[in-house]
C-alpha cells in the first residue's frame, strides 16, 4: 500500500512540475513514506532522517532549499516525536494526507513546519491527481482502506484509520487509466481487501467478487490479483470468482498468524485453525489448482510450546507456496502491548528459524514440482544477461526467460527447466 501511496505522491509532484531526482543527493525535496507495522520498519525512519539533516545544513550553507517530508504510518502515529527528535523535518503528513503534500511543498516557508493527521481516506481518494506518470505492466490499485478489526497486535486500525471502500466506478476508472498506460495486471489492494463494500456501478453494493467481475471484462486486462484478505471474510462468492474468472490468478495470499486457536482468539482474529483450513477447502474446491502464501507470527504473548507446535502442525498439513514469518513486535497503543506473559526474544528467534525453515522447504518443493510443467508467464521486464527476460508464473514466482521474440506485457507460454529457491527458469515453447 505504501508502493501505491508514494507512485500517488511520485503522479502529483510530477504533474505539479518536479522531476524525479536520481538520488537524494540531487534532490531538493525528499518524501519518506514510511512504515510502522513493526518496530524494525519506524527505527529506519530515524537513521534516513539523521543523513537528510546533513543534505539539509550543506544545503542552507549554500543558500539552496531542501525540503524534509515524512508521511506514511509513523508520521501519522509518531507526528510529535518526530518532531521533537528531528526539528528540521518541515512537513508531516499521515497516510490519508498525501493529497495535500504537493500545496504543502509549494507553500512552504522556511520554519513553518506543518503537521497533518486527519484519517479520512475518502477525502484522500477525492483529491489525488488523476494523471498518472510511469506505470509498469504489473501495478497495484488501492480498491478499500483501513481497517475496523482491531487485531490485538496491530497499528494498522489506528495509523490507516476506518474502513474505507472506494466506489466501483472510482476504481473502473482508474484501472481504465492504467490499461490505457499498457498495464496488463492489476492487483487490488486492500488492508481488508475481500471485505471490501463499494457502492457499485448499479448504485447498489457491490462485494469483492461483483467488483472483480466487472473488471474482468475491460478491454487488456489480462490479469488480476488481490491482496491482502482475511479468513473471516472468505466466502462462496469469491470462491465462485476464482473458479469462473481466467484471468483472477490461482494465487491467494490469506495471513494466518497462528495456527493455535487460544492464540487467534487473543489476537481476536476472529476464525480458529479449522476455519481457515475451511477456507482453503473452498476455494482449492473451485479452483483445483489453487495455491497460497501467508503471513505468520510468532512469540504473541503467552504463545506456548504446545501452541507453536500447532502452527507447524497447520503449515505442514497446507503446505504454502510462499508464507512471510515474522516475530511478534509490540506496537505502542495495542492491545497486545500490555498482555501479560510476553515471549523472550531468543524464544521468538528460535521459533521463526524453525518456521522458516518449514516454509522454506515448502516453497522449495513447490518451485520444483513445477520442473517439466508448462505455465503462463507475464513477461513484467528485462533481465540481468542479454535476451532474458523476467516475468511471473500465475502461482507468481518470478520466472527467467531466454528469448528475443517476446515483448514486456507478453504473456508467454514457458516451460519450466530448473527452479531455485524463489525463482524458476524456463523456455519459451
Ligand atoms: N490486513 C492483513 C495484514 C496486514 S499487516 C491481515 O489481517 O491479514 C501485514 C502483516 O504484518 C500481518 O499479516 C502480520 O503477520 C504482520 N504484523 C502486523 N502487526 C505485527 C506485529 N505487531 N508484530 C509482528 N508482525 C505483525
Ligand atoms: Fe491489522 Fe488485523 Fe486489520 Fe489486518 S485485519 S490490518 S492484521 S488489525
Amino acid at each position: 500500500m505504501n508502493s501505491y501511496d508514494s507512485l500517488r505522491i511520485a503522479d502529483a509532484l510530477q504533474e505539479a512540475g518536479y522531476k524525479a531526482a536520481i538520488s537524494m543527493a540531487d534532490a531538493n525535496v525528499v518524501v519518506f513514506n514510511t512504515c510502522s507495522i513493526r518496530e524494525k520498519a519506524d527505527e529506519k525512519l530515524f537513521s534516513d532522517l539523521g543523513r537528510a539533516r546533513l543534505q539539509k545544513l550543506q544545503a542552507q550553507i549554500a543558500e539552496n532549499n531542501f525540503i524534509i517530508v515524512v508521511t506514511g504510518c509513523v508520521a501519522q502515529s509518531q507526528s510529535e516525536d518526530i518532531a521533537r527528535r528531528a526539528p528540521y523535518v518541515d512537513i508531516i503528513a499521515g497516510p490519508q494526507e498525501i493529497h495535500k503534500i504537493t500545496e504543502d511543498i509549494k507553500n512552504f516557508e522556511k520554519n513553518n513546519r506543518v503537521i497533518r493527521t486527519e484519517s479520512d481516506a475518502k477525502n484522500k481518494f477525492l483529491h489525488l491527481t488523476n494523471q498518472f506518470f510511469n506505470r509498469e505492466v504489473s501495478e497495484f490499485l488501492t480498491i478499500q482502506e483501513g481497517c475496523d478489526n482491531f487485531c490485538t497486535y496491530c497499528v494498522v486500525p489506528y495509523t490507516r484509520g476506518r474502513e474505507f471502500s472506494r466506489d466501483a466506478a472510482d476504481i473502473i476508472t482508474e484501472a481504465k487509466r492504467l490499461l490505457a498506460m499498457n498495464v496488463k495486471e492489476i492487483i487490488l489492494l486492500g488492508q481488508n481487501v475481500n471485505s471490501y463494500r463499494g457502492i457499485g456501478a448499479d448504485g447498489k453494493t457491490w462485494d469483492l467478487s461483483r467488483l472483480i467481475f466487472a473488471l474482468a471484462d475491460l478491454n487488456g486486462l489480462k490479469r488480476l490479483r488481490y491482496t491482502t484478505s482475511n479468513p473471516k471474510d472468505v466466502n462462496e462468492n469469491i470462491a465462485k470468482a476464482h473458479g469462473e474468472v481466467d484471468i483472477l490468478m490461482p494465487f491467494v495470499h490469506l495471513p494466518v498468524q497462528s495456527g493455535s486457536d487460544a492464540v487467534l482468539q487473543r489476537m481476536n482474529r476472529k476464525y480458529s485453525a479449522d476455519e481457515y483450513e475451511k477456507c482453503i477447502d473452498l476455494l482449492r474446491n473451485h479452483r483445483s489448482d489453487i495455491t497460497f502464501s501467508s503471513d505468520f507470527i510468532v512469540g504473541f504473548p503467552g504463545e506456548t510450546d504446545e501452541d507453536f507446535q500447532k502452527t507447524l502442525n497447520l503449515a505442514e498439513k497446507i503446505k504454502f507456496a510462499q508464507a512471510y514469518s515474522f516475530k511478534y513486535s509490540p506496537r505502542p497503543g495495542t492491545a497486545a502491548e500490555k498482555m501479560p506473559n510476553q515471549v523472550p526474544e531468543e524464544k521468538k528467534s528460535e521459533r521463526l528459524q524453525i518456521l522458516q525453515k518449514m516454509l522454506n522447504d515448502q516453497q522449495s518443493s513447490f518451485n520444483n514440482s513445477c520442473v517439466g510443467r508448462h505455465l503462463n508467464v507475464l513477461v513484467t521486464k528485462c533481465g540481468r544477461h542479454k535476451n532474458q527476460l523476467v516475468g511471473r508464473s500465475e502461482y507468481s514466482q518470478p520466472v527467467a526467460i531466454c528469448d528475443s521474440y517476446l515483448n514486456i506485457g507478453d504473456i508467454a507460454n514457458v516451460k519450466i527447466t530448473a527452479a531455485m529457491s524463489h525463482s524458476l527458469v524456463g523456455v519459451v515453447m
